[in-house]
């Protein structure tokens, strides 16, 4: 069957690896039409005077699927984060992060394969943009917990974690200093913890700068990390360094109906972009996650099949050592994607 999927190539080195992963799901088979739409700096370079246009928002809610490439904002023009603006408005609040060890990537820690998946809430903490100048010099910045999105995301986690047979939920907080805004996150998870998941999932509270730490000594130790919105986005970053770095970190956004949008933990990366370098793993490893999920919602087992075949085709290609830069290899965005396309 012929799946509708929204899809915004983004900035920087976003239509480079988009494009790349396309090729390779056509090439996999997947029964995909594409409605491309733009977001980011592309909108405003397309003639539209919003960074996150209406129509772009209005095919997503149309086709419910998004895979979406990294988006600029510009910066000092008064527009709020298109990332951030997509997430709250379409209320994607659930960010799930798969990190795991892919072998021909070695790490430090390939003796004990990490295999962590962070959750991000998506819509509040410093993240709701509340900032003010109070007077010159000085300004305030207001991060905003409550008590619904806190019970939600921390369900949403739990949910996921018995869905997927996956054993625990770290909190990461710092709810020692915060005590009231990171204190109810934490109260919210661990009181539902108590009251509907004690009995399947074990449940830790860990202090974020302790926890960093023991991510990087003894990453084998954690399993699912739950987070608010700028600790969920940092912690991403160090969980992606653990396997490899943002070229190979996936990632997808969830609400409560069946939108999702599908994107790469990392941002447009302007430094190399245009430059054919870039790794297209992450959003086609993104890209993958979405079939899992279109299968999920429609019994197409067609897509469950197309996900592991580009699978297998990349696991192989790494293992032979046909990769990019970034991971020590020699190819560029393309040649890595028709090296895919190849082993299929
Ligand atoms: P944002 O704030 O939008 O998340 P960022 O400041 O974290 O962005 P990124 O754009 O994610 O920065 O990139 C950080 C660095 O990681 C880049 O400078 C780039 O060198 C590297 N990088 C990111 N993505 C990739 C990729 N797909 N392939 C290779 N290198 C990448």
């Amino acid at each position: 069957m012929k799946h509708q999927v929204v899809l915004i190539p983004g900035d920087g080195i976003g239509p480079e690896v988009t494009d790349a992963a396309c090729m390779v799901l056509e090439a996999a088979g997947a029964d995909i039409a594409w409605n491309r739409h733009h977001a980011g700096l592309a909108a405003i370079e397309a003639g539209s005077d919003e960074v996150l246009p209406s129509e772009t928002l209005d095919a997503i809610r149309e086709h419910h699927i998004a895979l979406k490439g990294p988006c600029t904002t510009p910066i000092g023009e008064g527009f709020t984060s298109v990332n951030v603006a997509l997430r709250k408005r379409m209320n994607l609040f659930g960010a799930v992060r798969p990190v795991r060890s892919v072998d021909g990537v070695p790490t430090r820690f390939s003796d004990a394969p990490v295999d962590i998946v962070v959750v991000r809430e998506n819509t509040e903490g410093l993240y709701a943009g509340i900032e003010n100048v109070i007077s010159d010099g000085v300004v305030t910045s207001l991060k905003v917990a409550t008590r619904t999105a806190s019970v939600r995301i921390a369900r949403f986690a739990f949910e996921y974690a018995v869905a997927r047979n996956r054993g625990k939920v770290t909190v990461l907080h710092k709810a020692n200093i915060m005590k009231v805004s990171d204190g109810l996150f934490i109260q919210c998870a661990r009181e539902l913890h108590e009251a509907e998941y004690g009995d399947r999932i074990e449940y830790e509270e860990v202090i974020i700068d302790a926890g960093c730490m023991k991510l990087v000594q003894s990453p084998e130790l954690f399993d699912i990390i739950l987070c608010e919105n700028l600790y969920g986005d940092v912690v991403s970053d160090l969980c992606a360094g653990l396997v490899g770095g943002l070229g190979m970190t996936p990632g997808a956004n969830f609400g409560d109906g069946d939108d999702a949008v599908f994107e790469a933990v990392h941002g447009s990366a302007p430094d190399i972009a245009g430059k054919d370098i870039a790794n297209p793993l992450a959003i086609l490893m993104s890209a993958v996650m979405m079939l899992r999920h279109m299968a999920e919602r429609t019994s197409d087992t067609g897509c469950t099949e197309v996900a592991d075949r580009i699978r297998d085709a990349y696991n192989a290609c790494l293992l032979a050592g046909e990769k990019t830069r970034d991971l020590g290899g020699t190819l560029g965005t393309r040649a890595f994607a028709e090296a895919i396309v190849a082993r299929l």
